[in-house]
């Protein structure tokens, strides 16, 4: 069962990698010239890496209000916190994510 407290340090995982991720997108967006700070349109990919990432963040939120969040979708298991550090958003553990990489690929 989540804690009061795991849920609040789940909160501030997830704000600050939303913020580092748009910082890194905003940065990404455009600036591909080394040295330079010139502004480039926001590339088609780029849009949709936007996009899909804001969707990711909007689950990982909606899950945690549903206490569902660091479960995995797949076996029901919790999610290892040191895979949450690296992925806040992640809705399955290793193994299952494995499982369905592979299944989405083939
Ligand atoms: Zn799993």
């Amino acid at each position: 069962m989540p804690t009061p407290d795991s849920l609040t340090r789940a909160h501030s995982r997830l704000n600050a990698w939303r913020d580092r991720a748009l910082d890194d997108l905003v940065q990404g967006a455009g600036v591909q010239e080394p040295g330079t700070t010139r502004e480039v349109a926001l590339p088609r990919s780029e849009a949709r890496r936007v996009r899909s990432f804001s969707l990711e963040i909007d689950l990982a939120f909606v899950r945690l209000a549903h206490g569902r969040y660091g479960v995995c979708e797949g076996c029901g298991a919790a999610i290892a916190d040191e895979q949450l550090d690296i992925q806040p958003a992640a809705i399955r553990c290793a193994a299952c994510q494995a499982a369905w990489d592979r299944a989405a690929h083939h």
